[in-house]
C-alpha cells in the first residue's frame, strides 16, 4: 500500500487559483478524506492525485518516487466515481472484470477477482444482470467493485454515496471502510458531508478556497477547531467574539470562563452538547427541536442565540428562562483564519 505525498500543489484555471499551494500526506493504509463547501477545490486535488489534471505548481510522490508528470494509466491508482459511470452494455460481472481485462491479467486472476469482489459486496444474486436493473446502492457497490478490481494500492473516492439515500449512505460508507480494512489499500475520499468525513476518516483535510484551513483526526478537528470556518462547518458551534481578561469573557448571557486564563480580544467557540443545564449563563428559550435521545434548545440573550443540546427527556418550553453552565474544557479560543 502506497504512501502518498502532495507537496505544494496549485492548480491555475485562467486567472482562478483553485489551488493555492496544498500540502497532504496519506500514510500507507490510511483513509483520509478531503472535505470543504462546494467549490473549495477538492475534486481537484483528487484530480491531481489521479493524473487527470496537471498542477501548475507542486510535485507528487508515491514512496519517495516521484510521479507528478505520469499518466493516469500507470499509477497504481483508481478512481471510484459519484457517477457509477458503468459500461450499460456490460454485466456487473464484465463491468467488474473490465480493468483487469485492460491491464491483460490473466484470465484465472481475473475471474478469482471478480468472484471475490462479488461475495464481499454482496452482489452474488447480480453478476448477470446489466446495470440499469440494479438499485443505486447496488451500483454503487458495483463502481466500488470494479474500481478495486485491478487491486490498486490507491483509491480515490469522488464523493461516492452523494446519489444515495440517507440510510444506504450509512450502510455503504461502513462497508467502504471494511473492505479498505480486508482489501488493504490508501483511500483518499472526497466529500462535503461533515458526518461523512468525521466516520471514516483517519486523518480529515478540511480545503477552504484552495487551502487546507487545518488538517487532523476527525477528534481533534472536531473538538479543536483552529478557526471560525472550521468550527462552523464541522458540527455546530456556538460563538462568541469579545474582550478575555483572565481566561474570562463577558456575553450577554453571562461571564464564559475558558480552560486558559488569556486576555484580549478573542473568538471563542463551543459545541452545543457541552452545555449542561444549571449554573451561571442563563437566557429565554426560543425554540426547542425535539431530536428523540436529545432536544436542540434554542437560547435568546442581548439580542444573540445560542444553540444547547441537551437530554431529551427534559421537558423544556418556548418562554423558559434557562439557567446554564459551559465547563472550562468545552471552550476553544479560535485563531483568525483567511476569512477573518
Ligand atoms: P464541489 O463539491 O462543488 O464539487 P469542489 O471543492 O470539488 O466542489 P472543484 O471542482 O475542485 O471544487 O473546483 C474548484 C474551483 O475551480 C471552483 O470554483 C470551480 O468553478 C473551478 N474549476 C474547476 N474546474 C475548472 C475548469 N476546468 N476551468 C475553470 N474553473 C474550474
Amino acid at each position: 500500500m502506497p504512501r502518498l505525498v502532495a507537496e505544494d500543489i496549485a492548480v491555475r484555471f485562467g486567472n482562478f487559483d483553485a489551488l493555492k499551494g496544498v500540502n497532504l500526506v496519506a500514510e500507507t493504509g490510511s483513509f483520509i478524506t478531503l472535505l470543504g463547501p462546494s467549490g473549495c477545490g477538492k475534486t481537484t486535488l483528487l484530480n491531481v492525485i489521479a493524473g487527470f489534471l496537471q498542477p501548475s505548481r507542486g510535485r507528487l510522490f508515491v514512496d519517495g518516487a516521484e510521479i507528478t508528470r505520469q499518466s493516469p494509466e500507470v499509477r497504481d491508482s483508481a478512481m471510484c466515481f459519484q457517477s457509477y459511470a458503468l459500461f450499460p452494455h456490460l454485466s456487473v460481472a464484465d463491468n467488474i472484470a473490465f480493468g483487469p481485462r485492460q491491464k491483460r491479467i490473466g484470465k484465472d486472476e481475473t475471474v478469482r477477482r471478480v468472484e471475490n469482489l462479488v461475495r464481499q459486496l454482496g452482489l452474488e444474486d447480480h453478476a448477470t444482470k446489466l446495470p440499469n436493473a440494479l438499485s443505486g446502492g447496488q451500483q454503487q457497490r458495483v463502481a466500488l467493485a470494479r474500481a478495486l478490481a485491478v487491486a490498486p494500492g490507491l483509491v480515490l473516492f469522488d464523493e461516492p454515496l452523494s446519489n444515495l439515500d440517507a440510510k444506504l449512505r450509512d450502510q455503504v460508507r461502513t462497508e467502504i471502510r471494511a473492505l479498505q480494512r480486508e482489501v488493504g489499500f490508501t483511500a483518499i475520499y472526497v466529500t462535503h458531508d461533515q458526518a461523512e468525513a468525521l466516520a471514516l476518516s483517519d486523518t480529515v483535510f478540511l480545503l477552504n478556497k484552495g487551502v487546507v484551513e487545518q488538517q487532523g483526526a476527525p477528534r481533534e478537528i472536531y473538538f479543536k477547531p483552529r478557526t471560525r470556518f472550521v468550527a462552523d462547518f464541522i458540527g455546530a458551534a456556538n460563538l462568541h467574539k469579545g474582550e478575555l481578561t483572565g481566561g474570562k469573557m463577558v456575553t450577554p448571557f453571562g461571564l464564559l470562563a475558558c480552560a486558559q486564563a488569556d486576555t484580549g480580544c478573542a473568538e471563542v467557540c463551543w459545541r452545543p452538547e457541552a452545555a449542561r443545564i444549571g449554573g451561571n449563563l442563563s437566557g429565554t428559550v426560543s425554540a426547542v427541536a425535539f431530536q428523540g435521545a436529545y432536544v436542540d434548545v434554542f437560547v435568546t440573550a442581548g439580542g444573540e442565540t445560542v444553540r444547547l443540546q441537551l437530554p431529551g427527556h427534559l421537558d423544556i418550553a418556548i418562554g423558559d428562562t434557562l439557567a446554564f453552565d459551559v465547563p472550562a474544557e468545552g471552550i476553544v479560543r479560535l485563531e483568525d483564519g483567511p476569512d477573518a
